[in-house]
């Protein structure tokens, strides 16, 4: 089936440029002008990917991301004609998988978008398959807390500061289900002066790291519109 992008542009004439570039590579596009509008689309129908501008008549893309972030992991590539190195790094801070610059070349965006729908069909895959596989477990990974690292499977994981914090909290207690406001208060410093999905971006980046030593293991379970928790496998 065709994938399904959302895009939210104010600009008729660039919301017409990218409907073409991905009508013509055989996407679904649906245009909507405002964010609310745009929520509106996604709690209704799902779609495969959301292209999304940042200045809307009713409000900041960023804010529309970051509201979609607290429960959903679908794509979201950042169209903005504010090419300000803030934006960008602010945009894909809070989640966001691409960022195009206006203006842009409409085959490269096209591109950009089929390279974002590959990766994220094949980390679904790979999560299809560890969960079909054999039960993910947290067994296999060795805290040393004097030295502030983690093993796994003997290997050790090259984790930055808030990566250790963050799988040393979830393998504290296996199976309990941490909301993201329980981690950022047991991981950061300043919890109120960080985005919440400061943790989903740690979360992605340790997934990545644990998948290097072990491609199919992810005992890192996302709890939707609740938080992330670890499993373990009963060792009796
Ligand atoms: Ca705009």
């Amino acid at each position: 089936m065709a994938a399904r992008v959302l895009l939210v542009e104010d600009e008729p004439s660039i919301a017409e440029i990218v409907e073409f570039a991905l009508a013509s590579e055989g996407f679904g596009v649906t245009w909507r002008t405002l964010a609310r509008d745009a929520e509106a689309v996604l709690s209704a129908d799902a779609h495969d990917l959301l292209i999304l501008d940042i200045g809307l008549p009713d409000g900041s893309g960023l804010e529309l991301l970051k509201r979609i972030r607290r429960d959903s992991d679908m794509p979201v590539l950042i169209l903005s004609a504010r090419n300000a190195e803030l934006d960008r790094v602010l945009g894909l801070e809070l989640g966001a998988d691409d960022y195009v610059g206006k203006p842009f070349s409409p085959r490269e965006l096209a591109a950009r978008v089929k390279a974002i729908l590959k990766r994220s069909a094949r980390t679904r895959a790979i999560a299809a398959e560890s969960a079909a596989s054999e039960p993910a477990d947290s067994s296999g990974f060795e805290v040393d807390e004097m030295r502030a690292t983690i093993r796994f499977r003997n290997r050790p994981l090259d984790l930055t500061r808030y990566e250790y914090l963050i799988l040393k909290t979830l393998l504290n207690q296996p199976e309990r289900v941490f909301s993201r406001a329980q981690l950022m208060d047991r991981v950061w410093p300043d919890p109120a002066a960080s985005f919440e999905r400061s943790v989903d971006t740690h979360i992605k980046t340790l997934r990545a790291k644990l998948r290097e030593i072990e491609p199919r293991f992810d005992p890192i379970r996302t709890h939707r519109g609740l938080g992330y928790s670890i499993r373990v496998m009963d060792q009796s």
